[in-house]
């Protein structure tokens, strides 16, 4: 994200919430035009309340704003807290108190200790900068991803800047979910303009955010424009307000997009485009109207091509409102596949239209036939894990006696209800997996942090008790590269492979049999579960020869898999040990070759007939792009090979590509990938309806 000229920015961690930052701070060296937009709902918090009555302004210098409590319904002293908390931004920063705006987010109906956003005051203003990110992340309240764009413009000859930091997690429950983004600009432009911008790009873009309906207590947007591009000031109607307007417009659809996706419990982002409308308030109302049905709705959660649901929404508001739409002249098209047209369903291919159905995004496209006004709505599918938290909220909030508002997701605070269909989801995937082998890849981050570590043997230990037979292969990729750098050499990657050559195989060799292997062993163990560390050399295991890359390069000590014992390896299980191995190869020479262990992974589940094979890895699973496309939730090896041939996936994922078609092709029935970094990652996609990475089948 560029940042516009004369604007810091700071994030910090207050105890609002019990670890994350909480508190953010912006800051404009220059007074600024500022204007707003807010909840209009009659309950709403003590920032908005203190702030909608003075905007539009001029000379506005700073935004404080803070997650984990909403300060909403918190009686009169709420403002006397938005008032202490403005007094003490404006000491620290040495400017004056009329120019402080705050915005809250958080739990409704708990005080907001001021004397923690004090204490953090000092820090806060010290640590302010560029590094805008820290802002989105102490706004941050059930979102998984900070939300931050920028774009750039010419205005009256001159570039600006504007930017936009913003927090909302779709789901626009009263509680902890509600929209906040500040907006900053270098650009010059009056109170009144800016906020005829804001009102109107607001309109297009977090109004057509539709989740449930539901108005919250603190949905803020704030706008500072400091005027430091130095273009001509914007206060009429004009093309440089139109070129204003298209940038914020354009910038807060990305977030609206972004806070669609990042939904609680939602699995897919839905955009909703109604065309050929009478008019645009009735594009936007039928937009809204199918994003936001929950029939609609759950059919995306389920990838079901359901056109009826739609066209009887469309069909519905029409109704309700007495308009002229008449739903029979309609087409709909869903990701691209027209469904209904001419009056009719279209025939199409259902099977193909589900799997388009089953990725991240879903477009819904409803043609009427009335005229020419089109409107988009933003909205998100509705799971099981929506009711599940916002079932379960209230019992899993506490607070605490100084005023901190915390999360506590022990499963016995939940509800009996959900406690009695955790354990049944649970205990049927037990009594499916008893005897089964499960071969996991051990890789990724969850190999270095050691409370990872430990998490994982636990899970492979709970595995091996309910009746499953795990065998894990293990990487080592960070420790190699570090013992090699303290030795004094440098590790060369080709795809995600180290190159390794006759001075650094011996190394390699060692940290994985004699560090990696040894200390997993002793963790899972130490479970009261018998883990026996293998190399692949240990009873001809792993039969090996020299690999070549496809790109011709010799890669040294290198190896690929030819063969795998198979009966030595059924030994250790039917005699109840968890094999642990070392992906080191036997060469025909009795050498060894160093193997990807992703491919020894997929190799041992083959020979071994499993059913499932899993890789632990430190991404969310197979992603749309690396690094931060989003989560391909469920693939099937034409879907996989499509993108790998697209250049989608790239480096180590290449290697696990190669070794997940080898399993699939070899027999396993599902490969999963999953997170490392998240704890216990294991046991939730196997024992959970839905799981946490991404499948892939045949
Ligand atoms: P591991 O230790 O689990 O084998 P690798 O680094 O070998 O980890 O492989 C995972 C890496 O692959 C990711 O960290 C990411 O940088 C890269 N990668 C490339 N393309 C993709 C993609 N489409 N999805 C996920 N990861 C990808
Ligand atoms: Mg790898």
């Amino acid at each position: 994200m560029r940042i516009p000229r004369g604007f810091r920015f700071g994030g910090v961690a207050s105890g609002l919430k019990p670890k994350n930052r909480d508190l953010a701070l912006v800051v404009s060296d220059h007074p600024a035009a500022a204007a707003g937009v807010f909840t209009v709902n009659k309950a709403c918090a003590a920032p908005v309340l203190d702030a909608r009555p003075r905007l539009p302004a001029e000379g506005m210098r700073a935004v404080i704003a803070n997650s984990g409590n909403a300060n909403a319904l918190t009686g009169p002293g709420g403002l006397d807290d938005v008032a202490v908390i403005r007094g003490a931004v404006a000491d620290v920063l040495g400017i004056q108190k009329r120019s402080v705006l705050a915005a809250s987010t958080g739990v409704i109906g708990a005080r907001l200790p001021t004397m923690k956003v004090l204490a953090a005051l000092p820090a806060l203003a010290e640590q302010l900068g560029d590094r805008a990110e820290l802002a989105a992340e102490a706004i941050m309240t059930t979102d998984t991803r900070a939300k931050m764009a920028s774009r750039e413009v010419m205005l009256g000859g001159k570039q600006a800047v504007i930017a936009c930091i913003a927090k909302g997690s779709g789901m626009l429950a009263p509680q902890l979910a509600t929209a906040l983004a500040i907006v900053t600009t270098d650009a010059a432009v009056t109170p009144k303009a800016l906020q005829e911008v804001l009102g109107r790009a607001v309109q297009k873009t977090f109004n057509m955010l539709t989740v449930d309906g539901e108005m919250s207590t603190n949905d803020t947007v704030l706008a500072l424009a400091n005027g430091l591009a130095g273009n001509p000031r914007i206060g009429e109607a004009g093309p440089d307000l139109e070129v204003l307007e298209a940038a914020v417009s354009d910038l807060f659809g990305e977030m609206a997009r972004a806070m669609a996706a990042d939904g609680e419990g939602a699995t897919r982002m839905a955009e909703v485009v109604v065309a050929g409308a009478p008019s645009d308030e009735i594009a936007r109302d039928c937009a809204r109207s199918v994003a936001s049905s929950p029939l609609v709705k759950a059919a995306l959660f389920g990838a079901d091509p359901n056109w009826g649901r739609i066209l009887a929404t469309v069909g519905a508001r029409a109704g309700a409102q007495g308009w002229t739409v008449d739903p029979f002249k309609a087409r709909v098209v869903l990701q691209g596949v027209p469904v209904f047209a001419n009056g009719g369903p279209v025939e199409f291919d259902r099977e193909a239209l589900r799997v388009k159905l089953r990725e991240t995004r879903v477009d819904v496209l409803v043609e009427l036939a009335e005229g020419t006004a089109r409107a988009v709505a933003w909205g998100c599918d509705l799971s099981y894990d929506y009711v599940k938290i916002n079932a379960d909220y209230a019992s899993v909030i506490v607070q605490q006696p100084d005023g901190m508002v915390a999360r506590d997701d022990h499963v016995t605070n939940y509800s009996p209800a959900f406690k009695r269909a955790l354990l049944v989801e649970a205990l049927k995937y037990i009594a499916d997996f008893s005897g089964q082998v499960a071969v996991v890849k051990y890789g990724g981050a969850a190999m270095v942090k050691e409370s990872l570590k430990e998490a994982f043997a636990e899970d492979v230990a709970l595995l091996k008790r309910v009746g499953l037979k795990p065998v894990v292969v293990h990487g080592g990729a960070p420790e190699i590269t570090k013992t090699l750098e303290r030795l004094g050499e440098r590790s060369e990657f080709v795809d995600g492979m180290r190159v390794t050559d006759a001075q650094s195989l011996p190394v390699v060799e060692m940290v994985l049999t004699g560090k990696v292997n040894q200390e997993l062993v002793a963790l899972i163990n130490a479970r009261g579960v018998s883990a026996v560390g293998l190399s692949g050399k240990d009873g001809k295991l792993v039969r090996a020869k020299k690999a070549v890359h496809e790109s011709g390069r010799d890669l040294g000590y290198v190896g690929q898999v030819v063969e795998v014992n198979k009966k030595f390896l059924k030994m250790f299980l039917d005699q109840n040990h968890v094999p642990v191995i070392s992906p080191i190869g036997l060469a025909d020479d009795g050498g060894s070759l160093s193997i990807n262990a992703d491919e020894v992974a997929s190799a041992i589940a083959v020979a071994l007939g499993a059913k499932k094979l899993i890789y632990l890895t430190d991404v969310a699973g197979i992603l749309e792009s690396a690094p931060d496309g989003d989560l391909v939730r469920q693939l099937t090896v034409a879907d996989l090979k499509r993108r790998l041939e697209a250049g989608a996936i790239t480096g180590g994922m290449k290697w696990k590509a190669q070794a997940i078609f080898e399993a699939l092709a070899g027999g396993v029935e599902r490969v999963h990938v999953l997170d490392g970094r998240q704890p216990h990652s294991v046991i939730a996609e196997l024992f959970t309806d839905r799981g946490v990475g991404s499948l892939v089948y045949a």
